[in-house]
């Protein structure tokens, strides 16, 4: 089972829950969600080191539930992915993403999670220009997040799907890098525009697995500029860990170091926040 957070939806377990008949209220509840715009973006800064300023925002969904307080996307994504409601949450999150960010100063970017649902069900291509032309955002100013369980089938369409997602203008961002067996061979695969280095590297640092945690972060970020990718290292929250993933090469850093996710009011406020940092 996922033991994911404190939501009540944690411990989503498909087998069990199927039988329960659990799943059809989770079902149930998340068409409601959708009718009743229950979702939310919170936005996390991505920050240039070097330049100690805000890149852009990743776009993190919240569900504010009317009984149960705000859930974690860490225990319905799951559930969503199962069920494909994914494809209607992931368009609304696109959308309103992209509707938030061309309100920004037009140095800022938004990065957006897609789901490999995303691609099999649904046009996610339709998707995307919809919501850039709907929102006047350049393509420019969008970042696609995947993980490798979208190359996980090595599937012709997707690559087509990335390349011309990509042809646009929009950059392709590699999520939780480093986890996944074979993740070097989707370098091969695919032009990727950054690496995300998973937070286990960041947070294990200062553990007595530090050493191997820096000399990971920066072979990492070595291969990513060899390879003309950028990198970004995630979950930063001490000062120690900023150090090392500076001194490792990683030009752009995340974590509650910075900042925790912010709801939109507080974008402008974030903005000038962390560069007093
Ligand atoms: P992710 O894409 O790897 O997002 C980063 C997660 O790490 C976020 O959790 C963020 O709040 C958390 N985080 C950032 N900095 C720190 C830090 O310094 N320390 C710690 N402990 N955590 C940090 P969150 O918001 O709970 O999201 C969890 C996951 O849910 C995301 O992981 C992503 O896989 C998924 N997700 C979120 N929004 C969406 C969405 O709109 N669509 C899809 N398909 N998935 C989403
Ligand atoms: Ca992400
Ligand atoms: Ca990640
Ligand atoms: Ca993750």
């Amino acid at each position: 089972a996922k033991t994911s957070g404190r939501g009540s939806y944690a411990f989503y377990d498909p087998e069990r829950d199927y039988e329960s008949g659990r799943v059809k209220r989770l079902d149930a509840d998340l068409k409601l969600a959708l009718k009743k715009k229950q979702f939310e973006l919170h936005y996390q800064p991505i920050v240039d080191i070097r330049a100690n300023r805000v890149n852009g925002f990743e776009a993190l969904i919240r569900w504010r539930h009317p009984e149960r307080g705000m859930i974690s996307p860490g225990d319905f994504i799951p559930f969503a992915e199962a069920s494909g409601w994914i494809v209607e949450i992931g368009n609304w999150a696109l959308t309103r993403a992209c509707k938030d960010a061309a309100a920004w100063p037009a140095e800022i970017k938004v990065a957006v999670n897609l789901s490999s649902v995303q691609f099999e069900k649904g046009d996610l291509y339709g998707a995307v220009t919809g919501a850039l032309s709907a929102s006047g955002l350049p393509a420019g100013r969008l970042e696609l997040e995947i993980t490798e369980s979208v190359l996980l089938r090595d599937h012709p369409k997707t690559h087509d799907l990335l390349h011309r997602l990509r042809a646009l203008g929009i950059k392709i961002l590699l999520d939780d890098f480093g986890t996944a067996y074979g993740a070097l061979s989707y370098l091969r695969s695919f032009p990727f525009d950054k690496l995300k280095i998973d937070r286990s590297f960041v947070r294990d640092f200062g553990t007595p697995n530090e050493r191997d945690c820096a000399a990971i972060v920066q072979s990492i970020a070595e291969l990513a500029k060899r390879l003309h990718m950028t990198t970004v290292a995630e979950g930063v929250e001490t000062a120690d860990q900023l150090a090392m993933v500076a001194n490792a090469g990683c030009e752009e850093v995340q974590g509650f170091y910075f900042s925790k996710p912010v709801p939109v009011g507080e974008i402008a406020a974030t903005v000038s926040r962390v560069r007093q940092i």
